[in-house]
């Protein structure tokens, strides 16, 4: 499936590095699975409870995707990040042991799947609690990463996962490697393109996503993106809901591309929480590319 009709070139622009990655790795992935399952639909509209068929495609992400995953990053040797909203993990609570016993994180993402931006900061915080005990509950180990519903955060929401002791979030798109919030907190950002909703997701009614995409135009998609993150030493967040992700044809494209990525060698993958101790532990790391950021700044005075 690897595409090979782009020959680079001997002078191809290959500019300095972004981040210093640990042992020598040219680049970081981090596999996401955002465990979505029923709060998909819930969070809508809680009527929705009653569309068996609609319940049961969301039910797939938990009861089948999830175990199927499972199994393909046990056998890739692969570690893997789950976001998972509070609410799954008290109905599907074998389903978190099992992830947990995989050698996974577990990370925050809600309770049930809240758009943030229709909350106020001490609903949301309300939220945050709720789901930081309900995971420290079923997992023994007090989450440390957050992924917010959508992607989207409020200008509070630093703040509030730093005063929770949150160390990271995963929900920005403002750079391709990790960086610093003004309070401190690292951020890992991720991006549309390298998501799967927009390739696969699709309901009649409630009408969600697209036309299900071909997984070899997906393969290819992801490929070139990674293959030039590789070049430029980024950080390749991919991220995957287990309802879509977990059907037949793409976990075999996620098994092609995990063994494309580590073909192409040189990939440290690792969970969110890995990469931001290693950030903190190492400030330097990263490279900064914005004119008018102060570090551009201190690295061009005389
Ligand atoms: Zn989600």
């Amino acid at each position: 499936m690897k595409s090979n009709n782009t020959t680079p070139s001997a002078n191809r622009f290959l500019p300095p590095p972004r981040f210093v990655w640990p042992e020598g790795h040219r680049c970081a992935a981090m596999l996401c699975f955002d465990v979505d399952g029923e709060t998909t639909a819930l969070s809508e509209d809680p009527t929705l409870a009653r569309r068996r068929t609609l319940m049961s495609q969301c039910e797939y992400g938990p009861r089948i995707g999830v175990p199927r995953l499972l199994g393909l990053l046990a056998h890739l040797e692969v570690p893997a990040t789950f976001f998972v909203p509070g609410y799954i993990a008290e109905n599907h609570p074998r389903m978190l042991e099992a992830i947990v016993a995989g050698g996974h994180e577990i990370g925050l993402h809600g309770y049930l799947h809240e758009k943030l931006a229709y909350l106020n900061e001490a609903g949301e915080e309300a939220v945050l609690l709720k789901s930081i005990d309900i995971l420290t509950r079923l997992t023994g180990t007090r989450p440390v990463g957050f992924r917010a519903p959508w992607f989207e955060i409020n200008p509070w929401t630093p703040a509030l996962l730093a005063r929770h002791e949150i160390t990271y979030c995963a929900s920005e798109m403002g750079d391709d490697v990790p960086y610093r919030h003004d309070n401190g907190l690292i951020e890992i950002p991720g991006q549309w393109l390298l998501e799967d909703w927009e390739q696969f997701a699709f309901n009649a009614d409630p009408a969600w996503g697209f036309v299900p995409e071909n997984c070899a135009k997906v393969f290819d998609l992801w490929w070139r993106e990674f293959e030039a993150m590789h070049d430029f030493s980024c950080c390749f967040v991919l991220t995957l809901h287990p309802w879509l992700s977990g059907r037949p044809s793409r976990v075999r494209l996620l098994e092609d591309l995990v063994g494309a990525m580590r073909e192409k060698g040189g990939v440290w993958f690792a969970r969110g929480r890995e990469i931001a101790d290693y950030f903190r532990a190492h400030p330097q790391a990263r490279r900064e590319l914005d004119f008018d950021a102060q570090e551009t700044a201190d690295c061009l005075k005389p």
